[in-house]
């Protein structure tokens, strides 16, 4: 007791130190939360790491480039820099191109935080489906592409760039899973280069591919049902309102199917919206490129030609398994189709790895995610038969898909972020966090960062923002609403 008393007390003078690794949208939602909410006699010293030399993670390298109202959230980050960037009560630095696990070793961070808190995302890698022909050139990932579209440096980097398929080549595509990034993958595909694409931040790469795209038809199939689909509403109708393509009508019998059962409110508006859309071409649509939505089937094979390219897929139809216990779940039939494809799009989730150090902290990683409760990072003490005993890290905290597993909009992850700031701040007031050395010095003069070769390139919230500006200023230039630097080096210079 005495202890805590002491601890939280020491906060009445000294500030509390808070690293976020990740500078996504948990990331400074749990910033926000944190420096906003905290009692009037604490002050917090609060240090963002972010591997790219670019704030905003899948705000700037996920969300599509047509929908630069959902990036408006980049501006609880922005407030935050000018509030608190310097002076005040509490400081904030941003602290860009630095990789966590890397750069500095993640357990180093307890030599200067109180708190750390991992918001890294879930981008780093992709869900496979383990089937033949999966390794064909012409089957790719959605995050991929979407970081080529979305000019993410991974893909720009000089020597190491991506490939981007070959869209000037070919006709059919097909993507398989219908959440809403592959929505977002078929706009890019679909919709008009010149008057849709041009004018916002998409990657010029992107645009000028785009505007030589020979693709006629996409199609996006789903393993399971109507009911069952992974888009939401506003989005799918986004696609069948695009003037530059043609919706082909669903299978009739699936929706006369979905059309009598007794459905709650969104299931209804969706089932509405593919009746309204459901219609045959007519001789207005002549020429538009034509999509399609194919439910029930699992791909089982991607197929090669001759000359070892991938020429299509051949999928197992699926049926709706009739049990009250098993919802929405289906199984396979002795059915086959092929659909002939060039190119085919995994959009079948995203996936999180671990952060190199998590096994030296004894930090728990499996299936997707950190363990952890309520935002608290668990970490797994032993193992028995049947369960997992674990206990808390203290001062070790999570937010966001990392957190998670890659699933939600930003509503969800700035909520699900506040949640876990409002535990950093009870254990702060409880004095449960990481006690740090008096004497440490600040990490930016610290063998751990200023001796190593990064410290050479690290961006700060002012260098972001020459970048920020010159991309604007290019844009502008350009007709677009940001032009996208999308090479690290190029970004490292023009922010120095
Ligand atoms: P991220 O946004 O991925 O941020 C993680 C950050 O951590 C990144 O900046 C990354 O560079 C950094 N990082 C990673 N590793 C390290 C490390 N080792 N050291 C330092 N930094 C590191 N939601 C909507 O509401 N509307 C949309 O239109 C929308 N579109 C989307 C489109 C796509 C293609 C995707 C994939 C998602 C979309 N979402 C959308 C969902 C939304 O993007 C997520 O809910 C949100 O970005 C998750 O935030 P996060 O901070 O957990 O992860
Ligand atoms: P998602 O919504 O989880 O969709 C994944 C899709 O992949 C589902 O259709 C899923 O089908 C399918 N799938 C998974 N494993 C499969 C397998 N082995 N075989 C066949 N299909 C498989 O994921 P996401 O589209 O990557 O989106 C991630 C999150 O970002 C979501 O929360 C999404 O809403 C959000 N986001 C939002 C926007 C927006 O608001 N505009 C845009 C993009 C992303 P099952 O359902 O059958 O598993």
């Amino acid at each position: 007791m005495q202890r805590r008393l002491f601890s939280s007390s020491i906060h009445l003078f000294k500030p509390f130190k808070v690293a976020i690794v990740g500078t996504g949208p948990a990331g400074f939602y749990t910033a926000h939360h944190l420096l906003n909410k905290s009692s009037r006699d604490k002050k917090i010293h609060l240090d963002f790491f972010e591997k790219l030399p670019a704030p905003f993670g899948l705000s700037r390298y996920g969300v599509a480039p047509d929908h630069p109202e959902v990036k408006n959230c980049e501006e609880f980050m922005t407030n935050l820099m000018s509030q608190f960037g310097s002076s005040g009560r509490h400081k904030v630095r941003f602290l860009g191109n630095v990789e966590i696990g890397k750069d500095v070793k993640l357990a180093d961070l307890e030599k200067y935080y109180n708190a750390i808190v991992l918001a890294y995302g879930a981008t780093s890698s992709d869900n496979s489906l383990q089937i033949p022909g999966e390794d064909l050139p012409g089957v790719i990932s959605a995050r991929q592409f979407v970081n080529w579209y979305n000019g993410q440096p991974d893909c720009y980097q000089k020597g190491n760039e991506y490939t981007p398929p070959p869209l000037d080549k070919i006709e059919n595509v097909t993507i398989i899973g219908n959440g809403n990034v592959a929505l977002d993958v078929a706009r890019i595909l679909l919709a008009d280069p010149k008057s849709h694409w041009k004018p916002t931040d998409i990657s010029v790469d992107a645009e000028d591919l785009l505007e030589r795209s020979t693709v006629k038809n996409v199609r996006i199939v789903a393993r399971r049902g109507i009911l069952e689909s992974a888009f939401s509403n506003k989005e799918i109708r986004e696609l069948f309102e695009l003037k530059d393509a043609k919706f082909l009508p669903v299978d009739a019998n699936l929706l006369q199917g979905v059309s009598t059962k007794k459905l709650g409110r969104v299931d209804k508006r969706r089932v509405a919206l593919l009746e309204k859309y459901n219609t045959s071409p007519s001789a207005k649509d002549q020429g538009k490129r034509t999509w399609t939505l194919d439910y029930l089937l699992s791909p089982v094979e991607f197929c090669a030609d001759a000359k070892g390219q991938l020429a299509s897929t051949k999928f197992v139809r699926n049926r709706a398994i009739d049990d009250p216990l098993l919802p929405g779940q289906v199984a396979p039939t002795d059915e086959f189709v092929s659909f002939d494809n060039q190119l085919v799009i995994l959009s079948i989730g995203y996936k999180g790895t671990p952060i190199a150090g998590f096994e030296d902290l004894g930090i728990w990683f499996e299936k997707n995610k950190l363990h952890n409760k309520g935002g608290r990072i668990l970490s797994q003490i032993s193992e028995g038969e049947n369960d997992v005993n674990s206990t808390y890290k203290k001062g070790w905290y999570t937010s966001g898909w990392i957190k998670n597993g890659p699933k939600g909009v930003i509503a969800t992850t700035m909520m699900d972020s506040f949640d876990t700031a409002e535990n950093i701040l009870e254990d702060l007031t409880n004095g449960a966090f990481i006690e740090v050395d008096e004497d440490a010095a600040d990490i930016m003069d610290s063998a751990d960062l200023a001796s190593s070769p990064v410290a050479e390139t690290i961006v700060q919230w002012n260098n972001w923002e020459k970048l920020n500006a010159y991309e604007l200023r290019k844009g502008k230039e350009m007709g677009k609403s940001r032009y996208k630097v999308c090479n690290k080096e190029e970004m490292l210079n023009i922010s120095k």
